[in-house]
């Protein structure tokens, strides 16, 4: 079970229909790729991925380099291993790079643990549950015009899913986007919640002002209303609403999901599983929040996340963004707005080949 290959590709997934996030115009979904080899024949693979392709060489470089210290490393012992991988780059982290780089590694390795073992992640990791309530957040931007995010609402209803979960720009103006709360109601239909993403774009001042004004118009949660820092402002907005305010995306550490917690200040909290560094570090995290008696969500990577929060007592719900079908033979789809993993052992993803090889970056 030793180790003794590790490979890293930088994978440049063209976007068909592109969109706007956070300014920028995003027309790709670039990858890291991680491929952990032992010498009986295992692959284990692993990934991040991200809409936007600065700085993703740096963070290729760092996995490749890191990854050379798990040579040797059993597929069987990913604690040991993350520990080792993050005392080696403690001087960039902890958090920022240091976890996009070592979160493929660390999913790869966990998926060799699985297949060494012919598990599933979501029972090798707890066994829970097989399957978890999915909602939809793909197209759905603030860009969409009302037309627009009608007809997207209606697409995700009429695929089976009973939750959608829209994002609201920065304009502290009530009635318009209410009315992009209403629009996406209208296209949904009855029986189909409605959840908003402030994705960090409000001070508090707007918060307060739009909270109680989209609970109002029937939404089922608010997330991340304020930037994620100002943990006084999300506690007073939590208490504040009886909607559940939710966040921890943009959050690195435990340490920071800590004082999250303490003060209140989340409802429900969502792992980003990149930006946490992996498999190793996000059980932590899942494991103090159930200790706060919190429900998480996974931020996107629902073909992962699902193994995740299906192994654990307190998974809710999974993002259903799916942004690596193209490089995979067999991305999952939710059900009636349920979702189930990949069958096989590990987190029983397939990579497609041939597109993995279109789309790589020399
Ligand atoms: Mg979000």
């Amino acid at each position: 079970m030793k180790i003794t290959d590790v490979g890293v590709e930088i994978l440049e997934v063209p976007l068909e229909h592109g969109y706007q996030a956070g300014g920028r115009k995003v027309v790709a979904n670039w990858h890291v790729l991680a491929r952990v080899r032992t010498a009986d024949g295992i692959e284990g693979i692993g990934y991040v991925v991200k809409q936007r392709g600065d700085l993703v060489r740096a963070i290729a470089q760092a996995a490749s380099e890191l990854g050379e210290h798990l040579i040797g490393c059993s597929v069987l012992e990913p604690e040991a291993a993350w520990r080792k991988l993050a005392k080696l780059s403690d001087w960039i982290g902890p958090g920022g790079l240091q976890h996009w780089a070592l979160a493929p590694l660390d999913i790869a390795l966990w998926d060799a643990a699985g297949k060494a073992q012919s598990q599933p992640l979501w029972r090798l990791l707890g066994g829970y549950r097989d399957s978890l309530p999915a909602y939809a957040s793909d197209r759905l931007w603030y860009s969409l015009g009302l037309a627009e995010l009608e007809e997207s609402a209606a697409a995700h209803a009429k695929a089976g899913h009973t939750a959608i979960k829209l994002r609201l720009g920065a304009a502290p103006d009530r009635e318009m986007q209410a009315g992009r709360v209403r629009a996406a109601q209208q296209g949904a239909g009855p029986g189909v919640d409605v959840m908003v993403d402030g994705t960090q774009s409000w001070d508090y001042p707007t918060a307060a002002l739009l909270g109680p004004a989209l609970e109002e118009a029937g939404i089922t949660w608010l997330e991340d209303p304020l930037y994620h820092d100002d943990i006084e402002g999300l506690a007073s907005l939590a208490a504040r609403l009886d909607i559940p305010v939710t966040g921890g995306e943009n959050l690195y550490t435990l340490t920071q999901f800590r004082r999250t917690f303490e003060a209140r200040a989340l409802d429900i909290a969502i792992l980003d599983l990149f930006r946490v560094g992996g498999i190793t570090p996000w059980r932590k995290i899942a494991a103090l929040a159930d200790f706060f008696r919190l429900p998480i969500c996974g931020h996107v990577v629902p073909e992962v996340h699902v193994h995740l929060l299906a192994a654990v007592p307190n998974g809710h719900k999974v993002e259903y963004m799916p942004r690596s079908t193209e490089i995979l033979a067999n991305m999952p789809a939710p059900v009636d707005g349920v979702l189930r993993p990949a069958e096989g052992a590990g987190h029983g993803l397939q990579l497609d080949e041939r597109s993995v090889k279109r789309c790589r970056v020399e």
